[in-house]
C-alpha cells in the first residue's frame, strides 16, 4: 500500500489560521524581515513570509538592502530594529553576500526576536532541552508528527543533514522527544545502511534523490526537506517511489516547505507573548 502523504499544505493553512486567531488576542505582532542583495531564491522565500504574515494580520516590515551594504551598516540597521518596540520578530534572509560574515549578524539579533531560532542562546537552549525559539522547519516536523500521530518514543531516527537550521535542531527535538537519534553528512559511508534502519527518516541535504526508494525502510515516515529545483520542477531529496515503502511520506513540493512559512509566523507570536509578559514584569 502507497504511503499515506502527510499534507503540507492542509497543516500549514490550519497552523496560519491559529496564528491569526492569537494575532487577533495579542492585538498586535510586528515582523521585521531584511533581505540583503538580489538572491533570487531569497526574494521569493521573503515575499511569501510577507504575504502569509500580513494575511495572518502581523504586521510586516520588508526590509531590502543593496547588495554591497556593509556589515557595519548592517549590524547597525539590526540593532534600531532589537530596540524598535514595533517587531517582535526579527528575520534576517540568509545566505548574505559573501563579504558580510553570517555569523556576526546572527549573533547580533535580540534572541527574544531571532524567530529563525539561530541564536547561539537559543541554539543553545534547544540543546539542554530548554527550548526558546526554535527553527521553524524542525518545528513544522515536529507539528507534522504530532498531528499524524506518528510515534517518535523508542524509535529509530536518521536525520541526513546537518546544518544549523535544520539538521541539527531536527536531531535535538527528536532527542527530547525519547526517539534514539543518529545523524548522518557527507562523510558518512555507506549511507543507507544507516537509512534502512530509520523508522523516521528525515532528508535534509539538498541532493536530488540522494536517498532512493530502496534506502527507506518498509512502514517507515519519511519527511523530505530538500528543495532542488531543475528544468523539470521542484524535487526532494527522496525518491518518490519511496512512497511504495513507506507508511507516511511529505511530497515535494506541498511537504515540509508550507509548514515553515507557517512556523516562521508562529515562531512571531511566540515571541510577541514572550515578549509581552517579560514586559508585564516589574524590572528588578
Ligand atoms: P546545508 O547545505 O546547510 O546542509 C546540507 C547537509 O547535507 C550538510 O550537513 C551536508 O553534510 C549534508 N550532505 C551533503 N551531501 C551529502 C550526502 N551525499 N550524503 C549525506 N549528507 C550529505 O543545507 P540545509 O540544511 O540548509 O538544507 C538542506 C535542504 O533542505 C536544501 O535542499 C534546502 O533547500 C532545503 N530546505 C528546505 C526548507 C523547506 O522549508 N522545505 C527549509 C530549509 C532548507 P556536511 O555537513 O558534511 O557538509
Amino acid at each position: 500500500m502507497p504511503a499515506t502523504i502527510i499534507d503540507g499544505k492542509v497543516l500549514a493553512a490550519k497552523v496560519r489560521a491559529e496564528v491569526a486567531e492569537e494575532v487577533a488576542e495579542l492585538g498586535h505582532v510586528g515582523l521585521a524581515t531584511v533581505l540583503v542583495g538580489d538572491d533570487p531564491a531569497s526574494h521569493v522565500y521573503i515575499n511569501s513570509k510577507q504575504k502569509m504574515a500580513t494575511a495572518a494580520g502581523i504586521e510586516a516590515f520588508d526590509h531590502r538592502l543593496p547588495a554591497d551594504t556593509s556589515p557595519d551598516d548592517l549590524l547597525a540597521f539590526i540593532a534600531d530594529l532589537n530596540a524598535d518596540d514595533a517587531i517582535d520578530g526579527l528575520l534576517v534572509q540568509l545566505p548574505l553576500p559573501d563579504h558580510i560574515e553570517e555569523h556576526t549578524i546572527i549573533e547580533a539579533i535580540d534572541p527574544a526576536k531571532d524567530i529563525d531560532g539561530i541564536h547561539p542562546y537559543n541554539a543553545g537552549r534547544l540543546m539542554m532541552g530548554r527550548p526558546t525559539l526554535v527553527p521553524a522547519t524542525p518545528r513544522g516536523i515536529m507539528r507534522m508528527f504530532e498531528e499524524y500521530e506518528i510515534e517518535l518514543k523508542g524509535q529509530r531516527a536518521v536525520v541526513v543533514g546537518r546544518s544549523n537550521i535544520v539538521g541539527r535542531p531536527i536531531a535535538q527535538l527528536l532527542l527530547h522527544a525519547n526517539a534514539t537519534v543518529t545523524v548522518c553528512h557527507s562523510r558518512t559511508q555507506d549511507l543507507g545502511r544507516h537509512t534502512l534502519d530509520a523508522d523516521v527518516l528525515v532528508a535534509a541535504v539538498g541532493r536530488l534523490h540522494v536517498v532512493s526508494a530502496d534506502m527507506v525502510k518498509a512502514g517507515a515516515t519519511v519527511i523530505d526537506v530538500g528543495m532542488n529545483r531543475t528544468d523539470d520542477g521542484l524535487f526532494g531529496d527522496v525518491d518518490p517511489g519511496a512512497m511504495e515503502r513507506a507508511a507516511y511520506m511529505t511530497p515535494v513540493p506541498g511537504g515540509v516547505g508550507p509548514m515553515t512559512i507557517a512556523m516562521v509566523l508562529e515562531n512571531t507570536v511566540t515571541a510577541a507573548r514572550a515578549r509581552r509578559e517579560k514586559l508585564a514584569k516589574p524590572a528588578r
